[in-house]
């Protein structure tokens, strides 16, 4: 019974927790079951190194993921968007993405829903439900690379704030980065927040150090709290101050994520006050043309796509201020997996905050 519910769940533990968990085993049998789950096996049959008692035991005792994928959204663009429903019926949503390499990264979500509330994003209009466990968070990823094969690059950018989810988070990220498992470098995994200043202060000290991308939208604090209303408590000259120190301890490159919102942060003061943002700072800001999403409005006005001049504009201002700057292309549109959509069945049926499809 790989993905029954009600037995703990083994593949979010770090493999010192496996060992604890599976004691009295000795030490090399929780190194195997933990190699074999790396590696993404469906069954404990599929254990073929242990003993056949042993195998049927854990089976009894143990499932290996957790949740069940109960929807598969594939975008002509070659986006896959699982939907996942967890074991209390809560749905999370784990979206890959393929570059024109063929590089795959793995977008995961570490919350069930968002109680950050930023107004121009489907997950933070659909409330908090609860955090997801390291075996939620860990699962996503199995679920994509069974579906997909090998994959390059973790981003936390599906749904809900990593940093306040930061335990489960580490966990996963302990789970996935350790060797002997999938052995990810934590250089090749990178944490989106929307700025909480204690999560990226605790992150810096103890680690794991982490790629961080910071969603700033705009430099100009006064917007800021009114696009993204719960960052008040991390107002920005202590975000600059917590992002300069994760800095000097990891030696990162940091992204500055900025969706652009058709007539809202595209003026040329805002190119301005990410310049004067990011001084001091070694970034690369990345421009994300908002994703549309039906009804979403900003003070009582409906939000819309930037216009691609507006994005030109912005493009070669921030440039001509010295800084580095990518665009982010749409990718997974039509399947609702860009983002900012998470929290749509993709076809067209919003997930409401109560009763309807999400729960
Ligand atoms: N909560 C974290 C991670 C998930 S959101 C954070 O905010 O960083 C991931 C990214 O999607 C963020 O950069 C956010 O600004 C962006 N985003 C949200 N809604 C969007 C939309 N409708 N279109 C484009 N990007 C969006
Ligand atoms: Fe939450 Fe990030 Fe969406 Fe804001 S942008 S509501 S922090 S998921």
């Amino acid at each position: 019974m790989p993905y029954g519910a009600g037995h703990p769940v083994l593949s979010g533990l770090p493999p010192e927790e496996l060992a604890v968990l599976l004691t009295p085993l000795p030490g090399y049998r929780a190194k195997q079951v933990f190699s074999w789950i790396s590696r993404g096996v469906r069954t404990f049959d599929d254990m073929t190194d242990l003993p056949l008692p042993l195998r049927a035991e854990l089976g009894g005792r143990f499932a290996l993921y957790s949740g069940e994928v109960s929807a598969e959204l594939r975008d002509p663009d070659g986006t896959i968007k699982l939907r996942i429903t967890l074991h209390d019926g809560y749905c999370v949503e784990a979206v890959l993405l393929t570059d024109r390499e063929g590089r795959r990264t793995a977008c995961l979500s570490t919350q069930a829903g968002c109680p950050m509330g930023c107004v121009f994003c489907k997950t933070g209009a659909l409330g908090f439900r609860r955090n997801l466990d390291s075996a939620e968070i860990v699962s996503q990823f199995f679920r994509l690379r069974e579906i997909a094969g090998d994959i390059a690059n973790i981003v936390f950018m599906g749904m809900g704030e990593p940093l306040l989810n930061l335990g489960e988070l580490r966990r996963a990220a302990a789970a996935l980065t350790c060797g002997g498992g999938t052995g990810f470098s934590p250089r090749r995994i990178t944490v989106s927040t929307c700025g909480i200043v204690p999560g990226i202060r605790d992150l810096a000290e103890h680690g794991p150090r982490l790629r961080l991308a910071l969603s700033l939208t705009t430099a100009d604090g006064e917007l800021r709290r009114r696009l993204m209303p719960a960052t008040n408590a991390n107002p920005l000259p202590a975000l600059k101050e917590a992002l300069r120190r994760y800095q000097d301890l990891a030696g990162q490159r940091i992204t500055l994520e900025t969706v652009l919102l058709g007539d809202v942060n595209t003026r040329p003061q805002d190119a301005e006050a990410l310049a004067e943002f990011a001084r001091g700072l070694n970034v690369v800001v990345n421009l994300i043309p908002w994703n549309p999403v039906e009804g979403m409005r900003f003070e009582g006005r409906l939000l819309r796509e930037p216009g691609a001049g507006e994005i030109a504009r912005m493009d070669s201002q921030l440039k001509k201020l010295g800084l580095n700057v990518t665009r982010r292309f749409k990718k997974g549109q039509r399947i609702g997996g860009a983002c900012g959509q998470l929290g749509t069945l993709g076809d067209g049926e919003t997930a409401k905050p109560d009763g309807g499809p999400y729960r």
